[in-house]
């Protein structure tokens, strides 16, 4: 087997021509594992997974599927669903799109990370590309500005349509030349240079010409491990970002009655609509609120207030308010019947944590504190509550 697996160069066709689709191969062995089949071919177009990159998918005689591809100790594996035998030829063929809008990510990636190595001087040390997010991280921080301008000198090397070349450089070249790299290489180094852009180490396949990238767009950015990750989208996947983000500005422009350009001043305004609308409803409530304690009279034994969604502040504000009129119980409950109610109770001359144990015993509840003013949670019905502080509150 082992004497089969040849030169390198034989072997990975994705090395020299990262175009190949279609190509044929002699089965040098297939295992069975628990997911399926691993097949080993004696040369394959299929890029295995490494490098931060997803490995290519496809299929070996049009209906077996290959559904992911993996170098261990120097063998590319294809893991099928199916078996094949060994000593025959299969055509082996690749989800060229998919593979396609890969190289898209990858090509610009490198001219992403070219750029800021000579224009800031960090390094790419991390690398994702996935099925819908390519990040890269960087060793140092950038600003909105420098990733903007990263952003326009990377188009403008799409524009400039130069050549993607791979080289195989020996020892000697090797020494001489300045590239990028993550890893200590070993064995066979395989340059990708982007003339005028970048120079780096890398495997993948990539495009044949920096144009075929179509638009670079940088759509994030965020601080990481004393660093920066940053996310980007090329090529289609620029387009349908594009697309998403454009129906989402028409979405909302037509639901605010504002121009696309316009949404995010008529956000801000409807904020602000917002903020005095919240301050209006806090006025009403407290002046109901208030209106509910003079219509109290000191010889009540019970001041109840109740309300489906009165937040902790209005509550208080009641039972404090009660409690300057009344000496009896002064209780307020928020929720429903079905949920069930918060309660806040309170009393100058009764025990109220006395009466809370009382209320929890009764209506499986939780809760206490210090008197004057205890708080806690109760399920059970409004008017059967009522009727219980009503009970308490005479005793
Ligand atoms: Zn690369």
């Amino acid at each position: 087997m082992v004497e089969k697996l040849m030169d390198e160069l034989d072997v990975k066709l994705y090395y020299e021509d990262s175009y190949i689709e279609e190509f044929e191969a002699e089965v040098l062995a297939c295992e069975k594992i628990d997911t399926g089949y691993k097949v080993l071919l004696d040369c394959t177009a299929f890029f295995p997974e490494g490098g931060g990159q997803y490995s290519d998918t496809g299929t070996l005689n049009e209906t077996i599927r290959v559904f992911t591809v993996k170098e261990e100790d120097g063998a590319i594996w294809h893991y099928t669903d199916e078996t094949v035998e060994v000593g025959t030829l299969v055509t082996g063929k690749i989800d060229f799109a998919a593979r396609f809008d890969k190289m898209q990510q990858h090509t610009g990636e490198h001219i992403v990370s070219g750029l800021v190595h000579e224009l800031f001087g960090f390094d790419n040390v991390g690398f994702h590309l996935g099925n819908d997010v390519v990040t890269m991280d960087f060793n140092g921080e950038l600003t909105k500005e420098q990733l903007r301008l990263v952003e326009l000198k990377a188009n403008e090397a799409v524009v400039d349509n130069v050549v993607v070349e791979t080289r195989f450089p020996d020892r000697e070249e090797l020494s001489q030349m300045e590239y990028r790299s993550k890893l200590e290489l070993t064995g066979l180094v395989r340059i990708v240079l982007i003339p005028g852009y970048d120079v780096c180490a890398c495997c993948a396949p990539h495009v044949g010409t920096t144009g075929e990238i179509g638009m670079i767009k940088l759509t994030g950015a965020e601080k990481y491990k004393g660093g920066m990750r940053v996310s980007m989208v090329c090529g289609f996947r620029a387009l349908k970002d594009y697309n998403e983000k454009e129906q989402s500005v028409k979405d909302i422009s037509v639901q605010l009655s504002a121009k696309p350009e316009q949404v995010a001043d008529a956000v801000k305004k409807l904020e602000e609509q917002l903020h005095c609308e919240k301050a209006k409803y806090a006025g009403l409530v407290a002046s109901y609120v208030k209106s509910r304690i003079d219509g109290l009279k000191a010889s009540d034994r019970l001041a109840f207030f109740s309300g489906e969604e009165l937040d902790a502040g209005i509550m208080k504000q009641y039972v404090n308010g009660a409690m300057e009129v009344t000496d009896g119980i002064c209780a307020a409950f928020s929720g429903t019947d079905e949920k069930g109610y918060s309660y806040v109770l309170g009393s100058r001359s009764l025990d109220v944590a006395e009466i809370a144990k009382k209320i929890n015993a009764e209506f499986s509840g939780k809760g206490g504190g210090k008197p004057p003013m205890v708080q806690g949670f109760i399920n059970g019905k409004l008017d059967d509550v009522r009727k219980f502080c009503e009970s308490v509150s005479e005793k």
